[in-house]
């Protein structure tokens, strides 16, 4: 039985592991991946400390950080399932082992939203892709499709149009991201913009061969040859873990008051994965240290 078990290693769950074995509390940091979204994004100007930094670098400094300091770590493996015991906590995981803690910090973040459409699932890895930042290199010289309108999918679309042979961008919606990156894209002559369009299938056999989208207007369809799709439309909460245990918002994140609290004692949320207003790694980060210290309290009171 440990005393802690922190699920997710973004910022917020590596900063709560800081403080834990800082506390000298017997923790376990139990995560898929070591970094998080961070280790999707090019620049980050807004973690103080750094004027300009990448941000797999800030999250490989953060990892430096984590080891100065006796922690057990399960790095690779997906908890999978939740329960409350008489006293504490079990964390079933995706690799069938099962971990027992007297209180658990949920840092479990956001995921990319998917279209829920046929042939997304399917084709997921062979050309469908969440992250054009990771992945945009692979497509370079080809037709491709960013979805969304928001500032991602700008984002997607403005590096995507120096490398693509032709970028297609579809929007449910007009474009509601910053004029700034709209403006980026005005000069593009290798783009082409589907706004008030839906995708309706990805299609290909082994591959993306294109996409069926239908103008929202019309109902017009239309298909778009392509080899690649970026789905850029918004992140959803990784909380299913917790679903049947504590209250989520409307959008499924998880509800915790100003000490990280859910609500059910012991177990404590931070991060992305809450309902705290303001997605940034500082505030992960900052949320991270405060789930730890009102964890180490609970413990001492126990
Ligand atoms: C493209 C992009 C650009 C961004 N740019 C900036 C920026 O410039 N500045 C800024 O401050 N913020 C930026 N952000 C936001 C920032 O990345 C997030 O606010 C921050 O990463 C949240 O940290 P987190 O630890 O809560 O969650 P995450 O970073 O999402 O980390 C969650 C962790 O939990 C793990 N996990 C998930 N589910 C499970 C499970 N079931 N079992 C075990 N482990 C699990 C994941 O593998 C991951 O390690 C950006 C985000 C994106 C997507």
């Amino acid at each position: 039985m440990y005393e802690l078990i922190i699920i997710g290693a973004g910022p917020a769950g590596m900063t709560a592991a800081v403080y834990a074995a800082r506390k000298r509390i017997n923790a376990l940091l139990l995560s898929k991946d070591l970094g998080g979204q961070p280790l999707t994004t090019v620049g980050i100007e807004n973690y103080m400390g750094y004027q300009y930094i990448e941000g797999p670098e800030l999250m490989q400094k953060f990892e430096e950080q984590v080891k100065q300091f006796p922690l057990e770590q399960r790095i690779g493996q997906g908890a999978s399932s939740l329960s409350r015991l008489d006293a504490g906590f079990e964390v079933g995981t995706d690799q069938g082992e099962s971990y027992r803690a007297k209180a658990v910090i949920i840092a479990t973040g956001k995921r990319p939203r998917p279209l829920n459409v046929p042939g997304e699932e399917r084709l997921r890895g062979r050309g469908v892709t969440y992250c054009a930042i990771c992945d945009g290199p692979i497509f370079a010289g080809e037709k491709v499709a960013v979805i969304g309108g928001g500032n991602s999918a700008l984002e997607a679309a403005g590096d995507m149009v120096k490398i693509a042979e032709h970028v297609h961008l579809v929007s449910i919606t007009p474009l509601t991201g910053d004029q700034i990156l709209i403006d980026n894209l005005k000069d593009a002559s290798n783009l082409s913009t589907f706004l008030e369009h839906e995708v309706v299938e990805v299609e290909g056999s082994s591959r993306v061969e294109g996409i069926a989208i239908r103008d929202l207007k019309t109902g017009e369809g239309k298909k778009l040859e392509v080899g690649g799709i970026f789905v850029e439309i918004g992140l959803i909460p990784n909380s299913e873990l917790v679903r049947d245990i504590v209250k989520l918002n409307e959008v499924g994140e998880i509800e915790v008051n100003y000490a990280c609290e859910t609500g059910v004692p012991g177990l404590f949320a931070a991060g992305d994965v809450t309902d705290v207003p303001e997605k940034q790694i500082v505030i992960a980060a900052g949320e991270g240290s405060k789930a730890a210290l009102r964890a180490h309290k609970y413990l001492q009171r126990l």
